[in-house]
């Protein structure tokens, strides 16, 4: 079997890129150690080996299909770069030393605690990431909530859909999408605004495709053409190229038609929703006219008029949106506009329907479910609130503080400030994902002591002190939530690479810092997250194992879990309509900089590139490049192909251009997958008024040809 490429075994897991979340079922040989491998006696014999990445029939969000990232990008947990071995350094200056796993965990806790000893116990901070697994996430929030004793702990979900969680939260009750992706299939009109699910959602994308073959009519609001406004057999049935920035009016737009052409669901309105007369007289105002806002959004008044009515008046009128929404300084304002055009049409609480978030990393909803943001507990619930604090505090022996923390753009700013000396951060690449890098790599250098735990020595690490080797999804045992809030499991395909699992090596940082932190197993995790939080009450790995993947709520009153949310009633009981006032972003165009940049992703690369850099992918996208409309090419004298300076306020970056139709005049477009490129030199400190979720889609910039004197 062995010399015929055979698979001894299968595992099934869940790919650890969008937030699609696809099934696979993991081929594995495992293959005879060579004679002459260096390995101690007692060693296994075997090593295992993936040999195929086959979707799987049985899961529940891909029915058999799959991408390009998921079936073939798994090779970077096997590749050169990966770091096995915890590494210390008493100065960024200083070249690593390995060390043993009982060193560097004592070098971070004394680390810790040296701080807090000298700056307050708020002077610490621990980051989780959007790609580890729900137990991953739940013992860091866990950790800095108990050992470090305060709440300065956030997620990567910060700069993407944590306005999401706030506009959703505060129109329906809770944070997350409405419907599973069965739901699309029942859909008769999209309004898809700010994602491009081809390329950021393959698989889901293919189902809307499918779609729309059969029938289904779609809305594409998008600065920038994307694919589903015209490909084979798909032609949208209007695209909406809105403005950068200018969200909120067009959605203000949609709604002025909808309610002043008597287009509003009044029962809908009645019977499920609450303060619906204030938001009615904002809406009608003139001031929300798609002749008045057409200044803003770029758009002609009558193809936005077209839209709403097409949009209204289906039986099923849909929204799925993505980072276009999010990212931006109105950014949760935007996602509770959504929420009222779904609330005033009555198109919430069956399949076909809804307001649906597309996230984008793997366990981007988990994330968020876990607990790790500063504010809340896990499931949702304001550290404030002494009734939730108590079911903590209970059960993990320590009194919490009521206080939220530091956000990430917080945190940056009071290490600069010099109030906040130490951090832990869990593989996310801040040197390279967030926002004004000038401004990151500034708070990374202030601080006494950076600790970052990740597969490879990443941007981030260039800043740190300890090293702490993470496992790759191959290597874990768990579950990631998707973006239809269902927990897929992830298994391991083979013993962690490094010696401990992450929730361990987390355990043994808190234990060091005196506070006990014990479990056997990934399970055991699982079954505390499901004690202490209502929406998982029924929940455990081995009920996933025995009965498949689950959509939370998962608990007495949804023992088999959630598909469509809101059927009856809204999780806050009535939906609440909010006024939902334009804003412009302050962000604007000048002489200097007569350009705005949005930024995106393309289908064979993945976020910082740091898992699909590192395989075959690459070949395919080798390099960012900046997307020009053609005029705007022409009056700077640039060709495809050129190497050309992209400027902000805050930084210059150079990259390859291409001249394309894709792009309207005056709007510009990268990717930002390769470090060497660092869109992200470039994007503004600019943030969302609620969440300071970056406003990464708008920035003015200049563009030219590089070295042109
Ligand atoms: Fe993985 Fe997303 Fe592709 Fe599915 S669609 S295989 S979850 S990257």
């Amino acid at each position: 079997l062995v010399q015929l490429g055979m698979p001894t075994r299968v595992v099934e897991t869940t790919c650890a890129y969008c937030g699609v979340g696809c099934t696979f079922r993991a081929e594995i040989q495992d293959r005879p150690v060579d004679d002459d491998a260096d390995v101690l006696p007692g060693s296994p014999t075997t090593v295992p080996e993936v040999v195929r990445m086959v979707p799987a029939r049985s899961g529940g969000a891909n029915e058999g299909h799959s991408c390009v990232k998921g079936r073939f990008a798994y090779g970077y947990t096997n590749h050169e770069d990966r770091q096995l071995h915890p590494m210390v350094r008493d100065s960024i200056d200083e070249e690593w030393r390995v060390v043993a796993w009982d060193e560097a965990i004592r070098r971070v806790a004394d680390g810790f605690r040296a701080i807090q000893d000298r700056h307050g116990v708020g002077a610490v901070g621990g980051i989780s990431s959007s790609r580890c697994t729900n137990e991953e996430v739940y013992v860091v929030q866990k950790m800095v909530r108990a050992a470090f004793g305060n709440n300065n702990v956030d997620t990567c979900a910060r700069v993407c859909h944590s306005p999401t969680g706030y506009g959703l939260n505060q129109t329906f009750g809770t944070s997350a999408g409405t419907q599973d992706f069965e739901s699309v299939d029942h859909t008769d009109v999209v309004l898809l605004i700010g994602a491009n699910p081809t390329d950021a959602h393959p698989v889901f994308g293919s189902r809307l495709k499918q779609r729309l073959r059969h029938g289904a009519q779609i809305i594409v609001a998008d600065p920038r053409r994307i694919d589903l406004v015209r490909s084979p057999h798909v032609e949208a049935a209007s695209h909406l190229p809105l403005l950068p920035g200018s969200n909120v009016a067009f959605i203000n737009a949609m709604a002025h038609v909808v309610v002043t052409e008597g287009l509003a669901d009044e029962e809908f309105l009645r019977e499920r929703c609450e303060d619906v007369d204030p938001y009615l007289e904002f809406i009608r105002r003139d001031e929300n006219s798609p002749e008045a806002t057409a200044a803003a959004t770029g758009l002609d008044p009558e193809q936005v008029r077209a839209a709403a009515r097409l949009y209204a008046s289906a039986p099923n009128g849909s929204i799925y949106y993505g980072l276009g929404v999010t990212e931006h300084s109105q950014g949760s304002t935007m996602v509770m506009g959504l929420a009222n055009l779904a609330m005033l049409t009555g198109n919430i609480g069956r399949k076909g329907v809804g307001v649906n978030p597309l996230r984008g990393q793997n366990n981007v909803q988990g994330s968020c479910d876990m607990g790790s943001f500063p504010h809340e507990l896990p499931g949702y619930r304001h550290i404030s609130r002494p009734e939730v604090r108590a079911i903590y505090e209970d059960l993990w022996g320590v009194s919490l503080d009521p206080e939220p923390g530091l956000r990430i753009p917080n945190m940056f700013d009071a290490a600069i400030g010099g109030t906040f000396r130490g951090l832990y951060v869990q593989g996310e690449d801040i040197a390279q994902s967030d926002p004004n890098l000038q401004h990151v790599r500034a708070a990374l250098t202030s601080m006494e002591l950076v600790v970052v735990q990740d597969l490879f020595l990443n941007e981030t690490a260039r800043y740190a002190h300890v090293f702490l080797p993470g496992s790759s999804f191959l290597e874990k045992d768990g579950t990631f939530t998707n973006a239809e809030r269902r927990l897929g499991r992830v298994r391991p395909i083979m013993p962690s690479k490094v010696g401990k699992d992450e929730w361990q090596v987390v355990c043994e940082i808190a234990t060091a810092m005196g506070f006990p932190m014990h479990y056997d197993d990934a399970a055991q995790i699982m079954d505390e997250i499901a004690a202490t939080t209502p929406t998982f009450a029924g929940v455990s790995l081995e009920r996933l194992d025995r009965e498949g993947s689950m959509q939370w709520p998962v608990n007495e009153a949804a023992p088999t879990g959630t598909p469509t949310m809101h059927v009856e009633q809204f999780v806050r009981g009535r939906g609440r309509l909010v006024p939902t006032v334009f804003v412009p972003t302050t962000e604007t165009t000048n002489r200097r900089f007569p350009l705005i940049l949005t930024t995106g992703r393309i289908l064979s690369q993945y976020n910082v590139g740091a898992q699909t850099r590192r395989t075959a992918n690459s070949t395919w996208h080798p390099e960012d490049v900046l997307e020009i409309h053609p005029s705007d090419a022409e009056l700077r004298g640039i060709r495809t192909g050129d190497r050309v300076e992209l400027s902000s306020r805050v930084g210059t970056t150079t990259l390859t251009a291409q001249v394309s139709e894709r792009m309207q005049p005056g709007v510009v477009y990268t990717t930002f997958h390769h470090p060497v490129t660092g869109a992200n030199v470039v994007t503004t400190e600019n943030s969302d008024w609620a969440t300071n979720c970056p406003e990464y889609k708008v920035t003015a910039v200049q563009v030219a040809v590089a070295n042109a004197g």
